[in-house]
């Protein structure tokens, strides 16, 4: 567009990295978005002529590329009713910034007052162009009201980044007042548009803009320009990365695998990842590199990969940093296709452990192989009997729960526990990834049919645009639970000396999972819990649910823990209460929450709740059970056909009963400490199908 490059040369011409209010507008108008407009006047015969053409009351502002807050300053004289008060204001103005480089004054037509709305553009490292959204005054300088998404945004975006904001009954309307929403998502989907057009556009500033009952105005516009660096748009969109589109399938499923550095000194990191491997019996070859051993734990020794005549897959590499580079290449020369690089000492450390990186991206490149970490804790494969921890570790089920986790040494020392209550299909530990990083393994794991829940820990993400894109793939086919660690800025320094990466901004990367349909899970606990329920139940059809317990509070405290997450108790027909009331002691009121009273047992569990799976406002069920009974209920429960619908247990002090808590979970029933975990669990489960249905349908 002509106007468009002229006004960027001349912006620039005069070393201005931003567009003044009336270029900004006129730009705006061309996009099809409303504002006061303004015209320029130089004197203040101009200001009159102009402002009897466009009709009183007018505006007058000043246009100085050294003022930014006009309105501080006494740059804004609003209401102007006539041309005595225009040349005054006039007069006013120039006096005012006498000392300025001024343009000119703006002359704009006076807005009628609506309700005041900020909307704004940003550039984040990670993610690009980001839109924002908000009520304005108040609700935005002290309330900081506002919502995000990254652009491009959909429909969808726009619809949830307006119902999202805590101002949003505002707009919706209250006591007969409205403002006009379809006006609103209109300009929003334009300024989309307009900064997926014009990439040069690094900020824009509306603020305000007023919304009425019929359309909106734009009364003060601000465009700042810089023309992002390819390599920040390779960076956001992912481009930079040396792989290909290849499948990690042999990544995760080698046939054959050389550990170098296996040792046979027990209390080495060499010797718990080759002890992982033979203790679970992996189900491929194993090669030991050792330069100093003829065996590692029995198993004959290479002193050095060339030396095996085999084809390997994959190698483990877990020698000190200064010999990766080697290491590496002999494994690339070998046709190795994936490393796994598990040594610490890299850009975790400073610049020396970042050069080696660099280094063995190029190497990586070059040979076109691919490889984890380094500094991370390799992968975990219990389908396929592979467990590459640098933390030893009993027994693993497979199970169906992928986890990508950045830093190692979390999942090293975690897994040894939540293998009691979680199945796992993969673990795969990212480190510093200066190749393969999280959005390749989420892609992934989105393939592999072994997994059916995702759950992510992250510090950062590298790529925003590309995460997004293969996150909402992945989050249409299973749920994507994430962590996201470094929200503070004390977590961020924390970050950054630990895996040398460095945090962004938090509410961008809020809006960024909602954009993907990712689930953001608060902690660890809230992360596990939820991968527990919808690992092990099927996800509800519907809101409403049966509350059984053994006692009155228990059930008051499921009902408003259901209702404040968008869930409900479910309507028990007539049927369904004649069958409950032949269950449940004569004493007790035949409701939703089903009060047992304290005499609850199993078999009246199950007869409860094989008269409620009839009931079809019935979607789900919470059962409040008795620790010290836990036996007998997990004798129960696997018997009992629930038709599909799923059932979360709620057993209060129930880490005083882990014995049978583990029974239970290992027989597919999560269980929670609280009903209000049990119904953020069940809840989760119930916003992610009907996110997918929504998805489906619309
Ligand atoms: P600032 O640079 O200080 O943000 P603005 O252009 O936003 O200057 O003007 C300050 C305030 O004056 C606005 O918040 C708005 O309330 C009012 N205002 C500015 N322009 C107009 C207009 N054309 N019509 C009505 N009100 C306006
Ligand atoms: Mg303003």
């Amino acid at each position: 567009m002509k106007v468009w490059d002229e006004m960027i040369s001349c912006a620039l011409v005069e070393g201005r990295t931003y567009l003044m209010e009336h270029e900004s507008k006129e730009l705006l108008e061309r996009q099809g978005i409303a504002t006061t407009g303004a015209a320029v006047a130089c004197t203040a015969e101009e200001a009159v002529e102009i402002s009897n053409r466009i009709g009183y009351p007018v505006v007058l502002k000043v246009l100085s590329p050294e003022v930014i807050h006009k309105s501080d300053a006494g740059g804004v004289k609003l209401n102007l009713k006539n041309a005595a008060s225009v040349e005054q204001a006039y007069a006013e103005i120039t006096h005012a910034f006498q000392d300025k480089n001024v343009t000119g004054v703006a002359v704009q037509r006076m807005a009628s007052p609506g309700l005041e709305l900020i909307v704004g553009v940003s550039r984040d490292p990670t993610f690009g162009s980001v839109l924002m959204f908000g009520l304005g005054g108040v609700f935005v300088e002290v309330l900081k009201d506002v919502s995000f998404r990254v652009l491009p945004v959909t429909d969808a975006d726009i619809e949830e980044m307006i119902m999202e904001i805590q101002g949003y009954p505002l707009l919706r309307g209250y006591r007969g007042t409205a403002v006009d929403l379809g006006a609103l998502k209109d300009m929003l989907r334009r300024i989309s548009e307009m900064v997926t057009r014009y990439p040069e556009i690094r900020e824009i500033d509306l603020n305000p803009v007023f919304l009425y009952e019929e359309g909106y105005i734009a009364v003060d516009a601000r465009i700042f320009l810089e023309r992002p660096e390819k390599s920040e748009l390779d960076v956001i969109s992912g481009e930079h990365s040396t792989g290909g589109k290849s499948s990690l399938r042999t990544l995760f499923y080698p046939e054959s695998l050389a550990v170098i550095g296996a040792s046979d000194k027990p209390g080495k990191l060499g010797w718990n990842v080759f002890n992982n491997l033979l203790q679970h019996r992996f189900a491929g070859r194993l090669y030991p590199v050792n330069v100093n051993s003829k065996t590692v734990q029995g198993v004959r020794a290479y002193s050095s990969i060339s030396e095996i005549d085999d084809p390997v897959d994959a190698a483990v590499i877990i020698v000190p940093a200064a010999l990766t580079l080697e290491v590496f290449e002999d494994c690339c020369r070998k046709g190795i296709k994936f490393m796994i690089i598990e040594s610490a000492g890299f850009a975790e450390t400073g610049e020396e452990g970042e050069n080696i990186e660099r280094d063995l991206k190029k190497l990586a490149a070059a040979y076109g192989c691919r490889f984890v970490g380094p500094n991370c804790s390799g992968i975990i494969n219990p389908h396929h009997r592979m467990i590459q921890s640098i933390g030893t570790i009993g027994e693993l089920r497979p199970g169906n729960i992928g986890l990508i986790a950045q830093a190692g040494v979390y999942v090293a020392g975690m897994i040894w526990g939540m293998r009691h209550t979680m199945d796992f299909a993969l673990v795969a530990t990212i480190g510093n990834k200066a190749d393969i990083n999280e959005t390749d393994m989420l892609e992934y794991l989105g393939e592999d049919d072994n997994i059916e829940v995702v759950c992510m820990y992250l510090e950062d993400v590298k790529a925003g645009r590309r995460f997004i894109d293969t996150a909402s793939e992945v989050t249409a086919k299973k749920p994507v639970i994430v962590l996201k660690s470094g929200r503070t800025e004390a977590g961020k320094k924390a970050v950054s000396s630990h895996t040398a990466s460095l945090a962004g901004n938090d509410l961008i990367y809020d809006a960024a999972f909602r954009q993907s349909g990712i689930i953001r899970a608060a902690d660890n606990e809230h992360m596990f819990g939820l991968a527990r329920a919808f690992s092990k139940q099927p996800l509800p059809s519907g809101e409403g649910a049966m509350v059984i317990s053994y006692s009155g509070s228990w059930g008051v405290a499921a009902a408003d823990a259901l209702s404040m997450s968008g869930m409900r108790l479910s309507d028990i027909d007539d049927a369904t209460l004649g069958r409950l009331g032949a269950i449940l002691p004569p004493y007790v009121g035949i409701n939703n929450p089903v009060d047992c009273t304290f005499e609850m047992n199993a078999l009246q569990l199950k007869a409860i709740i094989e008269a409620g799976v009839e009931c079809s406002d019935t979607s789900s069920f919470i059962a409040v059970i008795q620790a010290e009974l836990l036996h007998t209920y997990a004798e129960v429960l696997p018997e009992i056909d629930f038709r599909g619908k799923p059932i979360i247990c709620c057993v209060p002090c129930k880490e005083f009963a882990m014995d049978n808590v583990i029974t239970l979970e290992q027989t597919g029933f999560p269980v929670y400490s609280t009903p209000e975990e049990a119904v953020a669990a069940l809840s989760a489960m119930h916003r992610y199908a009907s996110a997918i249905s929504c998805r489906i349908t619309g």
